[in-house]
């Protein structure tokens, strides 16, 4: 019994000590087997868990068991009733309560040994300097904006050296994992170094929608009959009502219209609870996904710590509709990528106008036809606007300003924004007068 409070009775790390006490082929750069990595990883190593709900919930069970000692969790939300299929920390009588305290006390109420320690806030309340207390943050969330939120604050503690040199301590690393339905990813963010969550945003592509002249000439699913009823019907026959998913009348009479309309077109499978679903986007949360994409995300944390084993590189999707298929892909970073880049070095004179060095930037032949009319702007603070009218003529005094004036003496990085530009381009601006690298030579030599 005594054993068993200390969280230490014999055997209870036996697994973990496989990996840790032995050596093997793909053990990660600089691993030594030895009993002090299991005792870093319990008293020592601090993990951040952002979300407590279902991906949540087995991340903080699954960190638990894997034998890290110091957890923090970080939610918002409160404990509804419908989550208790799958969150399964939480009891009947928890809802209404905070996610993250009841999470907290039932794995330490489990898991001998461990601290968990709940945040019941949004994650911007916390100050950036939260979240670098923390050796590694895991995430269990479902939108993209708490991602992007928790990506930019992540990449901001990147320092680069004054040659470009990224400081290989300022790098937090991250894990990040996703469900949706019966698909899922889990990745491995190295900020600086592998794609940070901005460099590949592409993954996420905007909500599926069909076109209307399928939906109006061609419908062929009952999903399409429904979506007739939502995206045209409704407009042309209740022009004077906005739609309200939450109001039964409104989603009766949706389901009414898809009905017939399916049954014009010889289509099965309209019912209600389907319009629900459909209005109103819901995908199903599956537990097995969370339980899976949960299990690899804390590996990755486990090998992170303890190096064990070299890590995810650096995206792993699973999809099990279909049976079970996974595959992992390298991404790569994007080097221009406006959130973990220093931005593309472009060397200028520093008493070249504003006007002069976006010349210089569109004949750049790296950037050769994404450039027409750009935009710049320098630390938030716009420098030109080309557009709308009233901002460019706002703007337009600073195009015979040099580029000194505008930036400072040493330069710096601006952002370029161009309507043939997918995204915003960085820019690192050097001055290569003579004035300056000399100057730094000489110190050093008389020094
Ligand atoms: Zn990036």
């Amino acid at each position: 019994m005594g054993a068993m409070d200390t969280g230490n009775m014999e055997g209870r790390w036996r697994d973990l000590d496989y990996l840790l006490l032995r050596q093997g082929n793909i053990v990660g750069p600089g691993f030594e087997p030895a009993p002090e990595i299991r005792d870093f990883l319990q008293d020592d190593f601090k993990v951040l868990v952002i979300g407590a709900g279902g991906l949540g919930c087995e991340l903080l069970k699954d960190l638990a068991l894997s034998g890290f000692g110091h957890i923090d969790v970080i939610d918002m939300d409160t404990i509804d009733v419908s989550n208790l299929n799958r969150q399964f920390l939480f009891r009947m009588h928890d809802v209404g309560k905070p996610k993250a305290t009841v999470a907290a006390e039932r794995v330490m109420k489990r898991v001998k040994g461990v601290t968990v320690i709940p945040h019941h806030c949004r994650i911007e309340e916390k100050p950036d300097e939260f979240y670098k207390d923390f050796h590694i943050i895991v995430l269990g969330l479902d939108s993209l904006e708490a991602r992007s939120y928790i990506n930019s604050v992540v990449c901001s503690f990147l320092e680069y050296d004054a040659d470009g040199t990224l400081d290989m301590s300022t790098i937090k690393p991250m894990v990040d994992g996703g469900t949706e339905g019966f698909k899922g990813h889990a990745r491995v963010i190295l900020p600086g170094v592998t794609p940070c969550f901005h460099c590949t945003l592409w993954l996420f592509p905007p909500q599926t929608t069909f076109p209307l002249c399928t939906l109006a000439e061609t419908p062929r699913s009952p999903a399409h009959c429904i979506e007739y009823a939502h995206l045209i019907q409704w407009g042309q026959e209740r022009t004077s009502e906005t739609f309200d998913a939450d109001n039964p009348e409104h989603m009766k009479w949706m389901y009414e219209q898809a009905l017939k309309r399916a049954e014009q077109f010889n289509i099965s499978g309209v019912t209600y609870s389907l319009t629900q679903g459909v209005v109103k986007n819901i995908i199903p949360a599956i537990a097995s996904t969370n339980a899976i994409i949960a299990a690899s995300c804390s590996l990755e944390a486990l090998k992170i710590a303890t190096m064990c084993s070299s890590g995810m590189d650096n995206y792993m999707m699973y999809v099990g509709t279909q049976g079970v298929y996974t595959h992992t892909v390298s991404y790569e970073k994007d080097m221009s990528c406006i959130v973990c880049s220093l931005g593309v070095p472009v060397h200028a004179d520093a008493d070249s106008t504003l006007d002069q060095f976006m010349k210089q930037l569109i004949a750049d032949d790296r950037f050769s036809g994404k450039l027409s009319k750009p935009s710049v702007s320098h630390l938030g603070e716009n420098l030109y606007m080309a557009a709308p009218p009233i901002l460019e003529e706002m703007t337009r005094e600073n195009l015979s300003k040099s580029l000194v004036e505008l930036l400072g003496e040493k330069g710096g990085t601006v952002n370029v924004n161009d309507k043939k530009l997918a995204g915003v381009l960085r820019v690192q601006v050097a001055f290569s007068d003579a004035a300056s690298e000399p100057n730094a030579m000489d110190t050093a030599g008389a020094g």
